[in-house]
């Protein structure tokens, strides 16, 4: 496909329309079917949906490819780990979203493929990794380390050694990172998070420029369901509107409360790639002080989960699923939109608050 010579913030908002004729909506509208009259080219509800195109083709094109979209975002990894054979081999991050580890793990432990789990900041044991696999699963940053992989080096070295290149873009979106770009094979996203922007809808989606690799993943979809609901992708197509504004909002919120927290005596590390809307702090003094300050915001929503415009935080360590070498201590913070002052007032009384529980 043609890339774009449009501009993010007008590709999000004017992708995925109607026609411009007289009386057609501005927006495309949900619709809800099952099924088609005959010999078009849908036929059936799982086939097809014209909500799912609008917001395919908007999200597509951001990323530069062709889009696919799913029930959540753990459809769509789960749809990319079907692309390896039986037996094959996965490369994959030891601290990526626990979702998609245990996804791995369970196809493991059924003899179906074996993970090769990485630290990816080790660009040099990557691309060893890397030899002899048939899919390598990236994320950039990770959840919720927020390790960066070096991109541009490991994607070609990792398609050189013949896998496939697939990069789970949550965290960054289309709008500061475009792997399809640094010549991986698939992009992946929880559009539950940045991309839909409220919290309120579960999305996943898939896009690539091979058509092999589309129309593989096509046909697995139509056959397994692993489908969007229609509102839903609406809800997610709404959303990715103001992706652009939301996530420079939540940005720099997330900037400034960088440097408020780097000074506060009981954040033991700030973790923070530089970009995006997520920081990891480690708390000192472990688990239940962590949990404290969890627990004593009022602004901040004490709720998994990222991307929305709402601020919320949570002590991963909280879900035994969670990697064990994870830090305890290790809060991640989801910025949102609101006031950046009002949110470091709120945050800095909870970690007061924790401070003096923990005595
Ligand atoms: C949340 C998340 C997922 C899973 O998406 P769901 O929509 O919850 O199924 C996958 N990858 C990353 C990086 C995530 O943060």
């Amino acid at each position: 496909m043609e890339p774009s010579e449009l501009h993010p913030a007008t590709i999000a908002v004017t992708v995925g329309r109607p026609e411009r004729a007289p009386d057609q909506p501005l927006n495309p509208p949900i619709t809800m079917a099952a099924t088609y009259l005959a010999t078009g080219v849908m036929e059936y509800g799982r086939y097809g949906n014209p909500t799912w195109t609008a917001f395919e083709q908007a999200l597509g094109e951001l990323e530069t490819g062709r889009c696919l979209t799913y029930g959540s975002g753990l459809a769509a990894v789960d749809a990319v780990l079907n692309l390896v054979k039986a037996g094959g081999v996965v490369v994959a991050p030891r601290h990526a979203y626990s979702g998609s580890l245990m996804q791995l793990a369970d196809l493991e432990a059924r003899g179906r493929l074996s993970a090769r789990l990485v630290d990816v900041t080790d660009t040099a044991s990557v691309i060893a990794a890397c030899q002899g696999a048939d899919l390598v699963l990236l994320e950039s940053p990770t959840n919720p380390a927020l390790e960066i992989v070096d991109l541009p080096v490991v994607i070609p070295a990792a398609r050189a050694a013949g896998a496939i290149v697939a990069i789970d873009n949550t965290f960054a979106t289309p709008l500061r990172q475009r792997p399809l770009e640094l010549g991986a094979d698939i992009v992946v996203h929880s559009a539950t998070k940045f991309i839909a922007g409220h919290s309120d809808v579960q999305l996943g989606a898939v896009i690539t420029r091979a058509d092999e690799i589309w129309t593989a993943l096509k046909e697995r979809r139509d056959l397994y369901g692993a489908i969007a609901g229609p509102f839903e992708t609406w809800l997610a197509l709404r959303g990715l509107r103001t992706l652009h504004v939301r996530l420079d909002r939540a940005e720099d919120n997330a900037r400034q409360l960088v440097e408020h927290l780097s000074t506060h005596p009981l954040v033991e590390e700030v973790r923070y790639p530089g970009f995006g809307a997520i920081i990891s702090i480690v708390i000192r003094g472990g688990a239940s002080i962590a949990e404290a300050v969890t627990t004593s915001t009022r602004i901040w929503a004490h709720a998994t989960s990222l991307g929305g415009v709402e601020s919320t935080l949570e002590r991963r360590r909280r879900w035994p699923v969670e990697t064990l070498t994870i830090p305890e201590g290790l809060v991640r913070l989801a910025v949102g939109i609101e006031d950046a002052g009002d949110l470091w007032a709120d945050l800095e009384s909870a970690l007061d608050t924790a401070a003096a529980v923990g005595g």
